[in-house]
């Protein structure tokens, strides 16, 4: 019996293995029979055999190499600020933002609430044993955010859809809209969420005088053994066009390596007023170079979609890679010396902290 048990085991892991995309779409080149793939079909990344992962997590790759200078605490103490709950409950007359910790943004704009990647749980993970851990507080609960209207997902890592802050959000009242890419609606039906519209990369829905679209980004998705790409990724780009002006328009990449996909987003859309990109989860660096942004990378993207203004995501919260807490700062200042490029351009913000972005007068559209 035991030699048929087992093999019955083995078939059951192997066709579980396999999973049917069930929006496979042959015209599409990133769809796949079982999945989705980059614009380079020939990167495979999340396909690493589990033994390269547990030997790379026993030597730390997956843990910063030091703390930051003078501790957590001191890194936590200098990057937060209170939330300013009177501000982000009045409606913005220009777009506003307000940095939530790790990828997590409150995005105001055009009268619309607009919530990005919440994250506000004490780790990234299906487990806290499994989770990477947070060093920051998050700067608010799901309870005290203003009304949302639209919150955006960009793929299924537990560092940017977390099942407890979904539940804490439906649990506050919050009755959003949810934009996700292909495939994750299943997830959202399963919590009894059923506001959920599923976006390809390019598809675009209007809602008044703004435009959400999902965008493509060099990444990957996973959230148990047997669902690797499954699931799509992707940025958004958030278009808001009053009436009688010209359009102004956010892109969040969400995580991505470098890849020729910021100039094709430039092409398509047009220039990019403020963008929100990636400085962090970038070492070691033969692991993340695909999947994850440098300081230096984040930086040609601005420049591939002439941002007018970037600011810097996806750091300085939870402990994911090598590279200790104070050193994408340090990294990206590097990158924007290096390039002749002023400080200003690209904001580093503290958790919490809420700033207007000034509207500057003028088309670049093509
Ligand atoms: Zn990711
Ligand atoms: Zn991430």
């Amino acid at each position: 019996m035991r030699p048929v048990l087992a093999a019955g085991l083995a078939a059951l892991i192997l066709a579980g293995c396999v999973i049917a995309n069930p929006r496979y779409n042959p015209e599409k080149a990133h769809h796949r029979p079982d999945g989705f793939v980059n614009s380079d079909p020939a990167l495979s990344i999340g396909t690493f055999p589990w033994y390269e992962i547990l030997q790379r997590r026993l030597r730390g790759d997956f843990r910063p190499l030091r703390e930051p200078q003078g501790g957590y605490e001191a890194f936590a103490a200098a990057w937060s600020v209170p939330v300013d709950a009177a501000l982000i409950r009045k409606p913005a007359a220009v777009p506003r933002i307000t940095w939530l910790g790790h990828a997590s943004m409150l995005l105001q704009v055009g009268g619309r609430n607009i919530l990005i990647d919440p994250q506000f749980s004490d780790y990234a993970g299906p487990l806290a044993i499994l989770g990477a851990k947070r060093r920051v507080p998050a700067p608010l609960r799901a309870d005290a955010l203003p009304p949302i209207d639209f919150v955006l997902i960009s793929h299924n890592h537990y560092d940017h859809l977390d099942a407890a802050t979904i539940d804490d959000l439906v649990a506050a009242g919050q009755r959003p809209r949810f934009l996700v890419p292909l495939g994750l609606g299943p997830w959202f039906a399963a919590r009894g969420i059923t506001d959920v519209q599923e976006l390809d990369w390019w598809d675009d829905v209007q809602s008044g005088s703004i435009r959400f679209r999902l965008t493509p980004a060099q990444h990957w998705s996973k959230r148990t053994p047997f669902d690797t790409n499954a699931t799509l990724w992707g940025g958004f780009a958030v278009e808001w066009t009053p009436p009688g002006s010209s359009t102004w328009r956010f892109l969040y990449t969400g995580d991505t390596g470098y890849s020729g996909d910021f100039k094709e987003i430039r092409r398509r859309l047009g220039a990019v007023d403020f963008l929100a990109v990636p400085v962090g989860a970038y070492l070691p660096r033969d692991f993340m170079r695909p999947q994850h942004t440098n300081p230096d990378d984040a930086v040609r993207i601005a420049l591939d979609v002439e941002a007018r203004q970037a600011l810097g995501v996806h750091w300085g919260t939870f402990e994911l890679t090598q590279e200790p807490f104070d050193q994408p700062p340090e990294d990206l200042a590097a990158a924007l010396r290096e390039r002749s490029l002023p400080a200003a351009r690209f904001w580093m913000m503290k958790h919490g902290e809420t700033r207007a972005i000034p509207l500057l007068s003028g088309s670049r559209d093509p």
